[in-house]
Parts: C-alpha cells; structure tokens; sequence
C-alpha cells in the first residue's frame, strides 16, 4: 500500500486524497490553516460554481490557459463525473444561467462538509495547522516532506502538491507550491492574476460605486488597437470596474499594463448608430423643454446620469432644445464609448492565478512530474487557467482526480 502525502487541503488537494485512499493508498492530507477548503468557502460569492454543462470540445476553449493540457484529465473526470460524484456524496446540484452548475443549497460549505465526511470515511488523516516547508528527494524520487515550524520530516512513497495560487492569501493560498516546485527542479512560468478586478484612472468611478450594468459590450484598446470584446454584465467599484466581463478582458489589461489600456463601454450595444440617433432624437423631442442633465433617465441608470452628463462635457443646464447637432454627436459618441483608462489591478483579489508549474515537465495523463519520480501536481498550482463560470474548480478537482488515483500506484 503506497504512503501518500497531499499538500493542501483546497479543491485539488481534497479530490486527490480522497481518491488516493479509495484506490487503496495510506493517505495524509497536509493543510495550513485549521480548516479545509477556505477558498472553496468564498467561491461562487459563497455558493461555489462547481462546474459548467458544457461538452468537452467547448469546454477546454474556456481554458486561455493551457487548456489543451486539461484533455485527459478532463476524459478521466469529467464534468458529468464531478456532479454524479457530488450527488453521490448527497450535494445535490442544479444548473443556472450560462451551464454553471451550482450546489441546490447554495451553500458552497456542503461541497466542503461532504469533502471533509467523505475524507473520513476512507480514513485519511488530517493534519491541520501543518504547512509544509520542503520535499525531501533523493536520486530523483520523492522520499517525502518537511513541515511545521519544526520542521519535521514525514516519509512517503508519493507526494501530490495542491496548494493553489497566489490571490485571496487569507485562504492560506501564498505560492508555497511554486517553491516546492522549484525545490524539485521544476520551472515556474512567470506569475500574473488574472480575472482581476482592475483600477482606473479616473476617480469619478466612485460616484458609480455598486453600479451593474448589463448587457454592454466593453472593448479593450491598448495603443488604440482593439484587443478584444466582451459582452455581458460588468461593475463599477470605488477604485474602478469588476463583473463577468470585465475580469475576462482583465487578462489582456494586465498583459499591457505599462501601455494603459483603455476599456470602451457601449453602453446601448444592441442598437446600431442610427437607431440609437433615433431613439435619443425621440427622448429629445420628447424632453426638448427640460435641461440636459433631466432628459436621459430613459436612456441611463440614474446612478449615471451625472457622471455621464460630466463625461459628455455639454452644460448640464442647457435646455435640450438648444443642444446643437455636434453635441448630440458627442452623446451618441459617449454613448457608444464610455471609456475608462486602466491604470492597474487589484493583484490579491485574482479570482485564479496565471503561470505556475511549466505544463511541460507535468505529464497530462497522470499529473506526476517528468522530472521527479513520485511527485504530483494538481489544481491551480499549475500553469493553468480557466474564465468564470466553473471552469477554474473543475480543472482542480479533474486533476486532483487523476494526480489522486495515479499516486495510489505501486
Ligand atoms: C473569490 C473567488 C471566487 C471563486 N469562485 C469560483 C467559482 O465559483 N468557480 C470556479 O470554478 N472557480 C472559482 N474560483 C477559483 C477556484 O476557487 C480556484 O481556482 C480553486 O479553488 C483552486 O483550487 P486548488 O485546490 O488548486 O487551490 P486552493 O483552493 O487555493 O487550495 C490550496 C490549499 O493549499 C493550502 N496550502 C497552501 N500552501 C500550503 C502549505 N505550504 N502547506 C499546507 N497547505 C498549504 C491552502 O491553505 C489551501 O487550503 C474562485 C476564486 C476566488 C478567489
């Protein structure tokens, strides 16, 4: 019976010890903080998007991260494979907008709690309070670990390291792994956040603080250029923007951060040119005696009129009536591109962290290192990463799944 150690006790590390001990290993799950699974905890705004329906081919397209790495641990543990595997643990799941898959309670504690009962009932043993500091190796095989202030050894035939990436480090989540790693001779890929909320130059975002807009269509320029586009829901915070769409073009942002990127929001995308001249000629003739900043409550969230009224430059005092066609053309303008300049992001507020374990010393089908025999990897540790909408769990616990089931080898 192999002697196996898990580092970490998130997504990846609780799917690996669970099935290393099903397949029969003696398993000893190593986590820093007194409990398992903080950042499982915070997912999903506290109801954990486990996974997302989608079939594998449009699956891995969600990965800008090295998805094609994911194939074979996705074949392994699907999708499908991680509902029926919940359901089979009494989380029972249901299906929301855009295929996330979400626990029917809502609560992201049950994926934990069922974790955690079905850790127990194969026998694997919880070290908590245990942060591992070191891999003990020898002739290129993994002799086992150094942990706790310590410093103690703990001997093992295999080793898998979950420890995730660098973004919310409350959750216990500081990149330890990466050291471990680079301890094993492995390369880290330069490290970025990435679905990050990002930072604006312009302070007037306070005043939209809480603002969701929905269904716009924001563009990201660096150099004028247009690097890519998303549409959806998006946020405005008091230090900048944030939401769906937003932390997907955040990836490009902090690519070109020295360039400062420009994000242009349409703010009426479904319109072209021409139907959105007409609508506001409507609202004009319609508001023509009222001053300009009292005529676009039709058009606009309340929360914005003042800002975008600012933002247009016209006198918010001027009559309608008196507004002269190159003014209308600046509304229709902003209306179109409502731009922000991005200046930064919020680096500890990554949703998932980019770069890790170079993919290419990791083999695909059994996650176990190309350079140190018995050595694991699994979850966000490695270079991988997925947008929102479950995509980021679900390559933690199918890698965890394999890197699991392999490690229980003789
Ligand atoms: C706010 C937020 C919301 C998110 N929501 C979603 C979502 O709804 N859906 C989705 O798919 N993804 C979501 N993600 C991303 C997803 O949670 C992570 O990608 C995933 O949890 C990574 O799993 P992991 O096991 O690799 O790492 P983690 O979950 O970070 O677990 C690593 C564990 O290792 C432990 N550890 C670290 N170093 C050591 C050490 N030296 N010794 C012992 N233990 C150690 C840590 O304490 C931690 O428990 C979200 C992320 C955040 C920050």
């Amino acid at each position: 019976m192999n002697k196996v150690a898990v580092v970490g006790g998130g997504a990846a590390g609780l799917m690996a010890a669970y099935h290393a001990a099903l397949k029969g290993a003696k398993v000893y799950l190593f986590e820093r903080n007194p409990n398992l699974g903080r950042k499982i905890l915070i997912s999903g705004k506290g109801r954990c998007n486990l996974t997302n329906i989608k079939d594998l081919h449009d699956f891995i397209a969600n990965y800008p991260g090295n998805g094609k790495f994911l194939f074979s641990s996705l074949m392994a543990f699907s999708n499908k494979d991680l509902i029926a595997f919940f359901e089979s643990l009494g989380v029972k799941t249901k299906v929301e907008r855009g295929g996330r898959v979400f626990p029917q309670s809502d609560r992201s504690i049950d994926v934990v709690n069922a974790l955690g009962k079905g850790l127990e009932n194969l026998g694997v043993t919880i070290m908590h309070k245990s942060r591992v500091r070191g891999l003990l190796i020898e002739e290129n095989q993994v002799k086992g670990i150094v942990f706790g202030d310590t410093l103690q050894e703990f001997h093992c035939d295999k080793v898998i390291v979950a420890t995730g990436g660098l973004s919310y480090p409350s959750t216990g989540s500081t990149g330890d792994g990466y050291e471990l790693a680079k301890q094993a001779g492995h390369t880290i890929v330069t490290l970025k956040p990435a679905l990050v909320p990002l930072l604006t130059q312009e302070h007037w975002v306070k005043n939209l603080q809480g603002l969701t807009l929905k269904n716009v269509e924001a563009t990201m320029y660096v150099k004028e250029k247009k690097i890519a586009s998303e549409f959806g829901e998006m946020l405005f915070t008091h230090y900048g923007i944030s939401g769906p769409i937003i932390l997907t073009l955040s990836r490009y942002a902090v690519d070109h951060i020295k360039h400062r990127p420009v994000v242009s929001i349409n703010l009426k995308p479904a319109l072209t040119e021409e139907q959105l001249e007409q609508r506001l000629l409507r609202d004009f003739d319609l508001y023509k005696n009222k001053m300009f900043k009292n005529s676009l409550n039709d058009l606009l969230p309340k929360k914005m009129i003042p800002v975008f009224v600012r933002y247009t430059e016209i006198d918010p005092e001027k009559k309608v009536n008196q507004i002269t066609r190159t003014e209308r053309k600046k509304i229709l303008d902003s209306l179109r591109s409502f731009c922000v300049t991005i200046t930064g992001c919020r680096e500890k507020e990554a949703i998932v962290t980019r770069g890790g374990v170079s993919i290419k010393e990791i083999n695909p089908k059994t996650m176990e290192s190309k350079i140190i025999k018995g050595l694991y990897f699994a979850g966000e540790v490695i270079d991988i990463d997925g947008v929102t909408g479950g995509y980021n769990l679900q390559a933690a616990f199918s890698t965890g799944f394999v890197a699991g089931c392999n490690s229980a080898l003789k």
